[in-house]
């Protein structure tokens, strides 16, 4: 039976250490580090992400502040927000939440804001940058995919990683970062032919597809390590993951749960990125 990674501790103790970090730089700089997160429209899911951003903030000595625009919000509005948030001395992150309502080109959005103030880590400048093992600020979802992957103390060199899903939020990015480690990649997607092929010798899974249960765990390798990225709201309206939990745990020697696993990491990246902008910009 796996041992479950447990993310919700994991972020916990992270986060006990950035508010350290945040405290340090508020003394010597007289104000907090500071995240400004815009919220265009009232999707449920994007108001609940914000509203966690904005706890968990608060709870680790980061001054949040929360721009929250209407659907029917022009494009050239929101570009102008973010151009005045560029400038202010006072934010050291600018986050967008996404989804975008369909009047507005997320691309166009996203490349407005200043790369160093990019605490997703989704500009192209940061996205090239990674690329170049050079990146000040990574995409957080990857970021703490190999965070909570490094605590089990697993040697990542020479490993076989598989990741299912190539966005550019996470899949891609993991890809890059997980070749960092020394491991052989592979990265799979919906076009992929005998996904269990690639899986049958993958040491580490990665699965940020965004369908429930996909994954079984009859596929795995013995003794590998499953990272649940996804999140899929089920009709009874629990939250499960990309990975059938019960089975993989099976095979698997480490696990990530959802709820619990990458979800509470991501966060924690967000603050450690606004953190390092922040620092970064005081330097
Ligand atoms: P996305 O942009 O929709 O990408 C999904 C990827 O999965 C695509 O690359 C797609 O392939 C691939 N795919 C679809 N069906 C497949 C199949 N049957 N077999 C193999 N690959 C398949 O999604 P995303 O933004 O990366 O997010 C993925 C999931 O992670 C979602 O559930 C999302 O909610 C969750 N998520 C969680 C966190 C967190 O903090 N826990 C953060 C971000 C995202 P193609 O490219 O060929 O279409």
């Amino acid at each position: 039976m796996a041992t479950i990674i447990d993310g919700k501790a994991i972020a916990a103790e992270v986060r006990g250490r950035l508010k350290e970090r945040a405290e340090q730089f508020a003394q010597k700089h007289s104000h907090k580090p500071g995240l400004a997160v815009i919220l265009v429209g009232d999707d449920p899911a994007s108001k609940i992400y914000v509203r966690n951003k904005e706890k968990a903030c608060e709870k680790s000595g980061i001054a949040a502040s929360t721009y929250r625009l209407s659907a029917d919000t022009a494009q050239s509005e929101l570009i102008a927000l973010i151009e005045k948030l560029n400038s202010s001395a006072d934010v050291h992150g600018i986050l967008v939440q996404l989804p975008l309502p369909a009047q507005i080109e997320t691309q166009r959005v996203l490349e407005a804001i200043s790369p160093l103030k990019d605490v997703d880590g989704f500009h192209p400048y940061n996205a090239g940058k990674l690329l170049q093992s050079s990146a000040l600020l990574e995409p957080c979802t990857p970021k703490g995919c190999i965070r909570l992957i490094k605590t089990t103390g697993i040697e990542l060199s020479g490993k076989n990683a598989v990741v299912i899903g190539r966005s550019n939020l996470v899949g891609k990015p993991l890809a890059v970062m997980l070749e960092r480690e020394n491991c052989t990649v592979t990265l799979c997607h919906s076009k992929t032919k005998d996904l269990e092929y690639h899986l049958k010798n993958a040491d580490i899974v990665v699965c940020a597809v965004g369908k429930a249960r996909i994954l079984d765990g009859s596929f795995l390798k013995p003794g590998c390590t499953v990272i649940d990225v996804g999140i899929n709201r089920l009709s009874d309206g629990t939250v499960c993951g990309d990975v059938d939990f019960d089975s993989a745990a099976e095979k698997a020697a480490f696990i990530t749960p959802v709820p619990g696993g990458v979800g509470p990491m991501t966060i924690a990246m967000l603050l450690e990125n606004t953190i390092i902008a922040a620092e970064a910009f005081n330097a």
